[in-house]
Parts: C-alpha cells; sequence; structure tokens
C-alpha cells in the first residue's frame, strides 16, 4: 500500500553530501526525509582506507565513516528510508517523489544527491584487486604506492591529471592508452611528456590483472594491442582505472537542465538547479573534484540554500 508523506525537504542519495544535507536541515529543525538509494552509503563505501577526510588522526574506512554519517544524520532528526525513488515530479507543487516500496514524498524543497559512478573496465579479474592495488580514484589512494610501479588507464583528463598527480609518490606511472592520441587537454598533455617518471604505451587496452589472489595483490596487467592484437605485460603494484565517470541522473532527464554529459547544472556558487526549490550536491553536479570532502561541503551548502528558499517560500 501505498503511504503519503509530506516534508519540507527530501533527500536523494546517501553518499557524503546526502548525508550532509540531512544533517545540516535536520538541525535547522527541517524534519528531513531522505531515501539512501540502491547502495546506501555511495561510492565510499567501496574503497578501504581513507586518509584525506579531515578530522581523523589514524586512517579511517570508506564504508565506517559512511555509517558513522548516517548514524549522525538519523541522531539529529532525519527520517531515513532504505528505498529508491523510481520517479520524480518537479512540474507539480509540492514536488512529487514516488519509491519503489510505493511510498508518495510530497517534498517542499528536494536536494539531489545521487551522486556519480566510476566506469570500470567490467572484466572479471578487475573484480578481485578492487580494493587491493586497483582504483579508481588516485588523490583518494595514490598515497598507498609510495616508491612503488603503478599504471593508469585511459586518456582523458582525468588520466592525465591522475598520473600526474602519481608522479609524486609512486617510482614509475605508465599511462595505457588504447588509441595513439590522448583526449586531454593539451597543456595537461605537455606536462605529461615532459615529466621523466611518466611512460606511455599507445594502442594497448587491458586483458587482464594478475597478482596474488589469496591476501589480495595486484602484481601485474596483460596488455593487448588495439592494432595487431599482440598481447604483453607490464609489472605494477597499482592500476588507476580513469576512464570516465556516469552522474546517476537517469532519473531527472528531461526534467531539470543537465550538461551533455548529463550532469545536473547549478547556478555559479550555489547548489540552485534549473528548477526552483530543487538542489543538487556533490559528484551528480561536480565532474572535477569528486571528493568526499567537497560532496560533503556541497550537501551543507544545498540544506543552507532548501532553508533560506522554504523561509521565503513559505
Ligand atoms: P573522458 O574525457 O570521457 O575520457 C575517458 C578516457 O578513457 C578516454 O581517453 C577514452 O578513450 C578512455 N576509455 C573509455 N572507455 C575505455 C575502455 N573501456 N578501455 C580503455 N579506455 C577507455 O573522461 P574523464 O577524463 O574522466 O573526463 C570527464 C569529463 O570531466 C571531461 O569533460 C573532462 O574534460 C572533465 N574533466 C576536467 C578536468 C579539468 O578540467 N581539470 C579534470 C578531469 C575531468 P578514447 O579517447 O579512445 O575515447
Amino acid at each position: 500500500m501505498s503511504e503519503k508523506i509530506k516534508t519540507n525537504v527530501l533527500i536523494i542519495g546517501s553518499g557524503a553530501a546526502g548525508y550532509t544535507a540531512a544533517i545540516y536541515a535536520a538541525r535547522a529543525n527541517l524534519k528531513p526525509h531522505l531515501v539512501t538509494g540502491l547502495e546506501p552509503g555511495g561510492q565510499l563505501t567501496i574503497t578501504t582506507d581513507v586518509e584525506n577526510y579531515p578530522g581523523f588522526g589514524d586512517v579511517i574506512q570508506g564504508p565506517w565513516l559512511m555509517e558513522q554519517m548516517r548514524e549522525q544524520a538519523l541522531k539529529v532528526g532525519t527520517e531515513i528510508h532504505n528505498d529508491f525513488v523510481t520517479n520524480v515530479d518537479f512540474n507539480s507543487s509540492p514536488f512529487i517523489a514516488t519509491t519503489d516500496s510505493g511510498l508518495i514524498f510530497r517534498s517542499k524543497t528536494t536536494i539531489i544527491s545521487t551522486g556519480a559512478k566510476a566506469r570500470w573496465l567490467e572484466i572479471e579479474s578487475e573484480e578481485k584487486f578492487k580494493g587491493y592495488g586497483i582504483s579508481a580514484c588516485a588523490t583518494c589512494d595514490g598515497f598507498f604506492f609510495k616508491d612503488q610501479d603503478v599504471a593508469v588507464i585511459g586518456g582523458g583528463n582525468s588520466a592525465v591529471e591522475e598520473a600526474l598527480f602519481l608522479t609524486n609518490f609512486a617510482s614509475k606511472v605508465t599511462l595505457i592508452h588504447r588509441r595513439d592520441q590522448l583526449r586531454a587537454e593539451k597543456i595537461l598533455q605537455d606536462r605529461l611528456f615532459k615529466n621523466p617518471k611518466v611512460e606511455i604505451i599507445w594502442n594497448k587496452t587491458v586483458k587482464n590483472f594478475q597478482g596474488n589472489t589469496d591476501t589480495p595483490a595486484l602484481e601485474k596487467i596483460l596488455l593487448k594491442s588495439t592494432t595487431d592484437n599482440s598481447e604483453s605485460e607490464i609489472k605494477v603494484s597499482g592500476a588507476f582505472i580513469a576512464i570516465g565517470h556516469d552522474p546517476a541522473t537517469s532519473l531527472f532527464l528531461n526534467k531539470i537542465k543537465m550538461d551533455k554529459e548529463n550532469y545536473i547544472i547549478t547556478k555559479p556558487d550555489s547548489t540552485s538547479t534549473s528548477i526552483p526549490g530543487v538542489f543538487a550536491a556533490g559528484d551528480v553536479k561536480d565532474k572535477i573534484y569528486r571528493q568526499a570532502v567537497t560532496a560533503a561541503g556541497m550537501g551543507c551548502i544545498a540544506a543552507l540554500e532548501a532553508e533560506k528558499f522554504l523561509a521565503e517560500n513559505s
């Protein structure tokens, strides 16, 4: 049976942005409701060690951090629903959102914090070493590869930036690209080509990752040529997949303004979207920084802006 819930603030998504928005909205006495989505906790739940979230002297675990954020959101008065939103209507006032379990929310404001997902190569061996040598975030995990050899897969801005960032720690960084030309901006390419720690392997894709599977540790990458199908291998202890991200915005297609890559567009220095009363925070609108702390910051801004919107429109 469908249950109808009226709320000041509906938060869709439960990563760092969503939980932070919930904490701020609840502390402003707005009694927010948060719908978690299919992967409660978001991208941080698939990372292991986190060393760059401020406030912790010791290394913490991504899943633990998200559990703490959830606890905090609950404690200050957020209602959390382990459910996922299947439809939204931003033309009605209040907005309407329906969930898989049949909840119908009527909300005066909505905060979209559905995040993004790193694209993976989707080969079987990748799964075995995720978090044990394979990562999709150099900023998060690069530090763990001090004085080791690592590879970056991809040829866009992210891949080149990650490769350059990794030269701060790794002894050698090999960029593996499937074509003979990078997609990244020229200025980044120049920096990459000049860096003595960087080697580029052109026209190759990853065929397989290999290593110790008992105490998982990546040891080498088997490569396949895109020009003649020949095979080769390189020894590395880390591999960073940087082949792009996809924002989780399919629910909002044609309902809110997005850019050509389907990231939600927000006004400058704001989380306001093309629909007054709908705010977007975190990786769903940010293709550049993508950090837990920047997502949390945007979640805070979204809640403050929702509070201001409610004060001005009620
Ligand atoms: P991207 O520009 O879409 O580049 C993805 C790269 O991965 C491409 O080189 C692509 O190869 C390669 N690739 C895709 N699928 C692959 C597969 N299955 N196997 C091997 N390689 C694969 O993604 P991005 O670099 O993450 O950038 C996304 C957006 O964010 C872009 O608009 C970018 O400009 C922006 N961005 C900006 C900054 C900045 O301004 N500082 C930083 C990061 C990202 P092909 O080239 O052959 O297609």
